[in-house]
Order: C-alpha cells, then sequence, then structure tokens
C-alpha cells in the first residue's frame, strides 16, 4: 500500500487534501491493481473550489486582455507538447487505453490550445442599426463566469481541452471535475498547469464521485455554466442539479453510431474504416460506429473480410506500441458488455467472432473483437451503448431503408456512409439524423471541426470556431449621444 503514488486536488493554486481526508485507490486496468490514491472531494471542497474561481473570475482574469489570455493558452500547449509522453503514460496506466494513441493525442491536444489561444482575440462585438435618433447601440461579448467541465474517464485530455481552452479564451474560470475513474491524468494535467503560472484559482482541479463531489458542483450558486460529458443517466441529473443554480447546460453525451457500407464501397478502405470505428480504443469510445448495415450483394463476403481482419488484431499491454487493443477500462464494462451479448444470443444473435474475454491476460479485462449478426436492430447489442469492441451487424436492401434503419435509435451523435458513388454519399449524409457524418471514412477529430451530437447524444457543440461563443453572453451597452437631456421620463421609448 505504501507505494501507491498520492495524488492532491489543485484548489486555488494550492495542492490540497480533502477536508475529510478521505481518499480513493485508482486501479490499472491491466491488472486491475491499484497504483495511486487521489482525495474524494466533499461538497466542502467544491465550495473552495468554486470560491477560488470566483474570486479569480472577478480578480485580473476577466480583464485581462484577450490576447494576454492567449498566450497562456499557449503556454499550456508548450507544456502539453515538452511532457506529452508523460501524460500519455499516466492516462495509460489509469484507464488502459494504448499508449500509441494516448502519447500522440497528448501532442495533438496541444493544436487545440493552440487554436483557442489565436481565437481569443478574435471574438468581436456588433453595431446595432437602432431605431432610435441619438442613440448609438453596441453589442460585446463577455464571459460568462465560473464554469463546471465535468469530464467522463474516457479521453479526458481532449474533453477537457474542449472546454477549457474556449472558456479560458473568452474570460471564464474552470473548476474540472475529473472522473472518479481513473482521474489521475487530470492531476498530472494540472501541474502543467501550475507551471505555466496562471493566476490563482482560474483553473481548479478536483475529483470524487456524482455524490456528494458532482452533486455540489452543478448546484453551487456561484456556478454559472456546466459543460458534461457523460452517460444520458447523469445528464438528467445534471440538468435536475441546474434547476437549483439556474445554470446553463451543454451536454456531451453517449452514442449507437450507425454505419453504412453499398455494394459499391471500396471494400478495404470501408474494413480498415470500421475497424478503427469499432475496435480503436477497445470500443470505449463514444463516436464507436457500433451498428453495421451490409448492403445485400456484399453482405456475406464483406462480413467474412471483416470477421478475419478483427481476429487478426494484435490484443495486448497498453504500453506495448504494437498493442492494437488494450483491456477494457473497468469492470462495469465488462458487466454491461457480458450482459448485452448474452441476452442478445438467447434472442437468435449470432456470434461470427469474439464474444468473450481474450486469453491474454486474467488479471485484467481484455475482451475479443466481436462481430454479431443480428436479424434486427432491436436486439441488445444493436440498441444499446455498450462503450465496448462489439459490433452489431444487419442486412439491408435499399437506400431508403439504410436510412430509416439508421436514424431508429434514440441517439445521433456519429454515423458512417461507405460508397464508391459521391451524390449517394452526399444524400445519405444529409439524411442521417446525427451530429457528424464520416463519408469513407471515420474517427477523425480536429479543434476546427465541430464535435456533438443530436437526440438523445445532447446538444451544445465542442470544437470549431463557433464553440468559442458557448462560453460567452451578449451584452447589449446603449449610449445617447445628444447635449440635449432625454424626454418624457415615463414613457419607454
Ligand atoms: P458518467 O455519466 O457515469 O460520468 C461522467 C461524469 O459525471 C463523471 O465525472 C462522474 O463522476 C460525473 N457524475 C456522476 N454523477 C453525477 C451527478 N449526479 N452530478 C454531477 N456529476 C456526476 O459517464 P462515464 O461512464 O464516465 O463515461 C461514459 C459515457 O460518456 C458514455 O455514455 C459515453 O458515450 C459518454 N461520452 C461522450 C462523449 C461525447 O463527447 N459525446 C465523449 C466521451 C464519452
Amino acid at each position: 500500500m505504501t507505494d501507491l503514488k498520492k495524488y492532491k486536488m489543485f484548489i486555488d493554486g494550492e495542492w490540497v487534501e480533502s477536508d475529510t481526508k478521505k481518499t480513493f485507490e485508482t486501479l490499472n486496468p491491466e491488472n486491475n491493481k491499484p497504483w495511486a490514491t487521489v482525495p474524494e472531494a466533499s461538497a466542502n471542497d467544491v465550495d473552495r473550489a468554486v470560491k477560488a474561481a470566483q474570486k479569480a473570475f472577478e480578480g485580473e482574469w476577466s480583464r485581462l486582455l484577450p490576447r494576454e489570455r492567449g498566450n497562456y493558452l499557449r503556454a499550456i500547449s508548450n507544456k502539453l507538447r515538452e511532457n506529452a509522453e508523460l501524460l500519455g503514460k499516466i492516462e495509460t496506466i489509469d484507464t488502459g487505453k494504448l499508449f500509441r494513441e494516448t502519447n500522440k493525442q497528448a501532442n495533438y491536444i496541444a493544436e487545440y490550445y493552440d487554436y483557442y489561444a489565436g481565437l481569443a482575440d478574435k471574438v468581436e462585438g456588433t453595431v446595432l442599426p437602432i431605431d432610435k435618433p441619438n442613440i448609438q447601440a453596441i453589442t460585446t461579448r463577455i464571459p460568462i463566469g465560473v464554469i463546471a467541465a465535468i469530464i467522463p474517464w474516457n479521453s479526458q485530455m481532449l474533453l477537457t481541452v474542449t472546454k477549457l481552452a474556449p472558456a479560458l479564451a473568452m474570460g471564464n474560470t474552470v473548476v474540472i471535475k475529473s472522473s472518479e475513474l481513473a482521474p489521475a491524468v487530470m492531476f498530472e494535467f494540472a501541474k502543467l498547469i501550475e507551471e505555466t503560472e496562471i493566476p490563482k484559482g482560474v483553473v481548479n482541479v478536483i475529483t470524487g464521485f456524482g455524490d456528494p463531489c458532482g452533486k455540489a458542483l452543478t448546484t453551487h450558486n456561484l456556478v454559472e455554466k456546466v459543460a458534461f460529458t457523460g452517460g444520458p443517466e447523469t445528464a438528467r441529473h445534471i440538468i435536475r442539479n441546474s434547476a437549483e443554480n439556474l445554470s446553463e447546460v451543454s451536454l456531451e453525451l453517449g452514442g449507437k453510431s450507425p454505419v453504412a457500407v453499398f455494394d459499391d464501397a471500396h471494400q478495404e478502405n470501408a474494413i480498415n474504416g470500421i475497424t478503427a470505428g469499432i475496435f480503436g480504443a477497445s470500443g470505449q469510445s463514444c463516436i464507436a460506429g457500433s451498428r453495421l448495415y451490409l448492403q445485400d450483394g456484399i453482405y456475406n463476403e464483406f462480413l467474412d473480410k471483416l470477421s478475419a481482419r478483427a481476429e487478426k488484431i494484435k490484443i495486448g499491454a497498453p504500453m506495448d506500441p504494437e498493442s492494437e487493443m488494450g483491456p477494457l477500462s473497468n469492470f462495469k464494462q465488462l458487466e454491461i458488455i457480458e450482459k448485452n451479448i448474452k441476452l442478445t444470443v438467447d434472442q437468435g444473435g449470432k456470434i461470427k467472432c469474439g464474444g468473450k474475454r481474450h486469453s491474454f491476460s486474467n488479471e485484467g479485462y481484455y475482451f475479443s473483437p466481436t462481430i454479431i449478426e443480428c436479424d434486427n436492430h432491436n436486439l441488445p447489442v444493436a440498441e444499446n451503448e455498450l462503450f465496448g469492441p462489439v459490433l452489431s451487424v444487419m442486412r439491408f436492401k435499399t437506400e431508403d431503408e439504410v436510412i430509416k434503419k439508421m436514424n431508429d435509435n434514440q441517439y445521433g451523435l456519429s454515423s458512417g456512409v461507405y460508397t464508391s458513388d459521391f451524390s449517394r454519399g452526399l444524400r445519405v449524409s444529409k439524411a442521417i439524423r446525427a451530429g457528424i457524418t464520416f463519408v469513407n471514412t471515420y474517427r477523425l477529430i480536429s479543434p476546427s471541426a465541430p464535435f456533438g451530437g443530436i437526440k438523445d447524444s445532447g446538444f451544445g457543440k465542442e470544437a470549431g470556431v463557433e464553440s468559442i461563443k458557448d462560453y460567452t453572453r451578449v451584452k447589449t451597452t446603449w449610449y445617447y449621444t445628444s447635449d440635449k437631456p432625454t424626454l418624457d421620463p415615463f414613457s419607454m421609448r
């Protein structure tokens, strides 16, 4: 026990324990052994963090020149590049995600900070064509105040930057609540934040459970906006909580993203894209392409080739650069996946490959790449978000039919289409009710590409130029320009 790494929370520029002294252990999914302890934030800790953020907001931060805030974002991006290897390693130890991805991502996320650093001094107001004499009216974009950023356990660095960078650029201050699962990388990140010498309290990093930590944060009366990424059930709590403090809410939730392959698709390209979409990060991705619709003419041939590719995936230790899939992040994931597969097989689903734990290790929850043929997409694996390496495959005949099927799910986050017919690619992408459609590719992100869903996948977009405005409010200022006194104080003009 004594050799466990010990993390502290970062509140008001100080490294602190919880006021209750409570801590909890975080596990390494490679062997499910604890490797670090983190403080469990109490409601008092949350209060301390929010008040620090409020003080920093009212202090110099919101009054700095936009360019100066941009410079701090550039300093964060430089720190990320210098420390990408360390951040990648810690995220890998804590989540089981492959180091070949976490290391690369830590570097790439630096680009997001640069992107918003560049935008910090480019958000403009307007002069209104006002309908009154002797009046000049303008709008400006002002910061909102204290932002609560609630982060899930997967892709934490990415899901943090899409909230933190635009929020800071616009003059807000932030309390980041990392997930209780795999929180370590957020504290390593907080160390880099400290090194930038950003004013105290501008960025605070805490962790804890939904209750009391998440609840206290999202109901706090000084929190003005909650930027949430996580599951739909938690999102319902967040919305209820926002009734307490009347905060604005943005929600990035789950998905059950459909992918269609037409008879004329370039098959090798489609197989690569589908493999990336569902087996990349062991399927623990919100945009995982987990519902696959194959057109009749290629169904058997394509499915055989895809299964052969899936069976070749190299399962291995997450730090091994040769590994293509590592362990599931936690036991809850394994339980959900196994339960849904069992129910589906009981109802007639046919396992084409995988379907069970992989023999690579008995210690970590390694799960084989799994493909299941389903007669209809209402079978549990085809309908529910599993957040794992499980692909459900269904058959279709016509374009209209597949569009209806792709849209027949509660979620609307991502989607994919593979076809050599450019017009059809455009038609289908337009008809799919999802926030993102990939045509002849999959699993791409960029600071300039808005990310987010519709339907039960939430609302509000992250990344891209427009999302920076989501961290501002419009303010209208009226100027009276005449030297004469105003007339009639008792009538609104
Ligand atoms: P989760 O909803 O269980 O937890 C997300 C965060 O909410 C955690 O920090 C958790 O502690 C916190 N939380 C829990 N209860 C709370 C409460 N009552 N009040 C406030 N906060 C509370 O999600 P998870 O299991 O960590 O992550 C997986 C989910 O996230 C999946 O559904 C996945 O699709 C989704 N996700 C979405 C995106 C996206 O960008 N759309 C990206 C990644 C993950």
